[in-house]
Parts: structure tokens; sequence; C-alpha cells
């Protein structure tokens, strides 16, 4: 049965008093919500995670990292690793984002050893994927994906590919204020859909949370989630005001 997730990355933004304030309007709200089984995700920066790990203790938040280590423990400073997430309650955590791939040259390999140390964790991987703009106008984005998909995640057992979310989200949608079309969205999400068909079977395939990221707002939000294809949404900027995000998952709420 498919998740219907919102889930906000925060990125590297808000202070620790800023962050506290975000994380108290949020979940004050979503306490008088019915949520109707949507799942509500907040990754904030990894020195938060506690703070909101803490919330979701009392308030109906699941939390999410937003980048791990391949790795699991040693010498490598500055790191933070799965089993450590694991031992604070974090139950999600976002791989591959375009941000990671671009400015920090995570390879579909290492993106793939990170899906690995998730799930060894028993941690949910949001596995990210998109295409940049010169890809799609090369009308290359379909080729692209599915080489992000095949080298990462494809190699998973059946067992382990169902606990996992995919992201789709455009590079070129993603802090842009451009969004996908609707089309856009619904054309990448079935294909995204029938690769897993044809690497597993139907029943993995319908199964599969597919969520779609790239500028989504309280505007576009609707219209994006009406799409039988699209399960919820990866928020960026939009996560980072209460009233925004709230509106989204309210959208999300209003799908059924
Ligand atoms: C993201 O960073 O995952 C994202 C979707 O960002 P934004 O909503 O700001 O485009």
């Amino acid at each position: 049965m498919r998740k219907r997730i919102i889930a906000g990355n925060w990125k590297m933004n808000k202070t620790f008093p800023d962050a506290d304030d975000l994380l108290i309007e949020i979940t004050e709200e979503l306490l008088d919500m019915d949520l109707k089984g949507v799942e509500v995700i907040v990754c904030p920066p990894s020195v938060y995670l506690e703070l909101a790990t803490d919330a979701a203790e009392n308030y109906p938040i699941s939390v999410g990292a937003q980048n791990i280590s391949d790795k699991s423990f040693g010498a490598y400073t500055g790191e933070i690793s799965a089993p450590m997430l694991k031992s604070m309650n974090v139950d999600y955590c976002i791989i591959g984002h375009s941000e990671r791939r671009q400015y920090f040259n995570e390879s579909n390999e290492q993106l793939k050893q990170k899906v690995y140390q998730v799930l060894e964790n028993d941690v949910v991987p949001i596995f990210c994927c998109g295409e940049m703009l010169d890809q799609r106008e090369a009308g290359d984005h379909f080729k692209v994906i599915e080489k992000q998909l095949e080298e990462s995640v494809f190699n998973l057992e059946d067992f382990d590919f169902e606990k996992l979310i995919i992201a789709y989200e455009p590079v070129w949608a993603i802090g842009t204020g451009v969004t996908a079309t609707p089309a856009q969205a619904e054309e990448m999400h079935v294909y995204i859909r029938s690769l897993i068909e044809k690497k597993y079977n139907k029943d993995i395939s319908e199964g599969t949370t597919i969520l779609y990221g790239g500028s989504c707002n309280p505007f576009n939000a609707s219209e994006l989630f009406s799409i039988k294809d699209v399960d919820g949404g990866l928020i960026g900027g939009a996560s980072l005001n209460a009233g925004d995000f709230l509106e989204i998952i309210n959208q999300r709420i209003k799908k059924q």
C-alpha cells in the first residue's frame, strides 16, 4: 500500500531558535488536523534532528535526515552515519538529492552504498532522482532517470526495494519557482513505475510511493497532487514557512 507523504527538506536553513519556532508552529497545527493517513516528515539539518525526534514523541510527525555517510563508523571527520540516525529514532533519510549530486559530486555508486547503509539500519531511504535542464532539452530525461535508478537502487532485493520511497525531482524545478507541468510530472511518474514493474513486478510497482519535488507551493500543490501517480511531495523552500507547508499538507489530505 502506497504511503501518502509530505516531506519538508529544510536544507541548510534556520538557526536553532528559528528551527525550534518553525517546528512548534507546524506541530501545534498538525495536532488539530485530521491528517487522514497522510504522513508528515520533517527533515531538518542534522544538528536539529534531536529537536525533531523529541517533538515526534508527542506530535504527528516523522523525522528524516538530509544525508548520510556511506560508511558505518570510523575516522571520517564531519560525517554522520546510519547507525547514529537509527539510535536517535530517525525514520527516514533523503539520499541522492540533486544538491548532493551537484555540489558534493555524489555518484550513483556512492548513493548505492548510502541506500545500503540506511536500509541495514532500518531507516527508510527517500531516494531522489531527476534530470538537469540540458538533459531534458536534449530529450535524455528518461535515460537519465533510468540510469540513476539502475545504478543506485535496482540492485536491491524485492524486500528491500519495497521499503524505498522515490522522489522525482527535476533539477531545473528545484528552488527555481519553475514547476514541472502536471503532464511532465505524470509522464515521469508513470515511466518510473513502468521501470519498477519491468525490474521487479506489478505489485511492487503499484506499491511504491513516488513523491514529486521541485517548486511545489500552496498554489500548485493541488494540481500536482491530483495526478494519480503522484503520492505526495518533497518540499524545499515552502517547508520553511509553517503556513505554506501546512497548506500543502492540506492539499494532499484533500486528494485522498
Ligand atoms: C528540494 O530541495 O527537494 C525541493 C523540492 O526544493 P524546492 O521545493 O525549493 O524546489
